[in-house]
């Protein structure tokens, strides 16, 4: 054991919680293995001293995981920091591997979970089935401004065919649609065998109905959907952003709203989702007027970050996130690529 034989469990200091982390984390762990520290904000310079006593921590997408805030949690003996997520622009790995703290993230836990929320955007925006639950329940049993389209026979755009896009890719086939793809490295045994066509990325834009966003955010894809993408796309296109909020610019994707060159939007990630998503702000005022405009068109269909969000997905990041914990507490080699320095 890495911890002194006194010291019973390891200490782990656990940022921006919430309930269901608590619950998966826990199910995750043996009894009595870990002596979990919850904590429900975000870790940042202000908050390091929390993880005081601490041997390890975990943190999620939104905690600052900076120069400032590694020197602080080294001089308090933390020795690991385990992202309970793939993504990790939010963490310094050049102080961290100075510093010698070991870092961690759950690199896949299951595209499933976010190709299947894609479909049900997909769905859901286009039978306006948002507006129609609404309605019902008012008993405004009317059908006005409710009409949709048939997917079949219909063209989608898929860009970035990585683990989340080939899923979605093969579900639209299976609903008749003719699927093209953009990635730059296409697989084109892959497209054969399931009947996809890989184009450039403008001919994507040119040609789909629909066209949804599965590749990562880099500075090649930063706002690739702006104003003079959009002015190539088919009028009345639906949108579909699952990806990273920064692949689109908000300000040019209002105008082709108002405009009614976009016919719909569905998105589950926003360029300023940060200090929003993730967090109940009802009561309160919405100060980010670019959201807020998003919200009111009826054919703009917005959920906060939760395409990950299924028992699985959750099960499979505790799970690699407490595996990575008990070995480092054990001096054993962690899980194969999830270490990050
Ligand atoms: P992946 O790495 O398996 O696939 C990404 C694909 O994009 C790769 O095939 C890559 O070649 C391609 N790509 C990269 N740059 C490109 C470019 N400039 N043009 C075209 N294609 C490009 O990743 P994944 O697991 O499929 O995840 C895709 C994205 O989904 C992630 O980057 C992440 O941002 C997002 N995501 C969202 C959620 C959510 O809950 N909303 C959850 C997980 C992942």
């Amino acid at each position: 054991m890495l911890f002194s034989e006194a010291m019973a469990k390891p200490i782990i200091a656990v940022y921006d919680t919430k309930p269901y982390d608590r619950d998966y984390l826990t199910r995750a762990t043996g009894a009595e293995e870990m002596d979990w520290h919850f904590h429900d904000f975000r870790l940042d310079r202000e908050t390091a001293f929390a993880a005081t006593g601490a041997q390890a921590i975990s943190v999620f997408v939104n905690d600052v995981v900076d120069r400032e805030v590694l020197k602080s949690l080294a001089a308090s003996g933390v020795g690991m920091v385990a992202l309970r997520c793939a993504g990790f622009n939010n963490v310094d790995l050049e102080a961290a591997k100075q510093l010698k703290v070991t870092v961690t993230r759950v690199p896949s836990y299951s595209p499933h979970a976010v190709a299947e929320h894609t479909i049900a955007l997909i769905l859901t925006l286009n039978r306006k089935i948002h507006r129609a639950f609404n309605r019902v329940r008012e008993l405004n049993f009317s059908l006005n401004g409710l009409v949709g389209f048939d997917l079949y026979g219909k063209t989608a755009g898929v860009f970035g065919t990585g683990k989340i896009g080939r899923i979605v890719a093969e579900i639209l086939r299976g609903f008749g649609m003719r699927v093209l793809a953009s990635d730059v490295y296409p697989d084109r045994e892959w497209a054969a065998q399931n009947g996809i066509e890989y184009v450039d990325a403008r001919t994507l834009a040119r040609e789909s109905d629909l066209i949804t966003l599965h590749a990562p955010l880099t500075p090649q894809t930063d706002r690739i959907i702006n104003e003079e993408t959009l002015a190539l796309m088919k009028p009345g296109v639906v949108l579909v952003n699952v990806s990273r909020g920064r692949l689109i610019h908000t300000v040019a994707l209002i105008q082709a709203l108002k405009s009614r060159h976009v016919g719909g939007v569905a998105l589950d990630v926003y360029e300023e989702e940060e200090g929003i998503f993730f967090e109940d702000l009802s009561g309160n005022i919405l100060h980010d007027d670019e959201l807020a405009r998003l919200l009111t068109f009826p054919n703009v269909l917005v959920t906060a970050h939760q395409a990950f969000f299924t028992h699985e997905a959750l099960s499979e990041i505790a799970r690699v996130t407490v595996e990575n914990l008990r070995r480092f507490a054990n001096r054993e080699p962690l899980l194969e690529q999830t270490v990050l320095c």
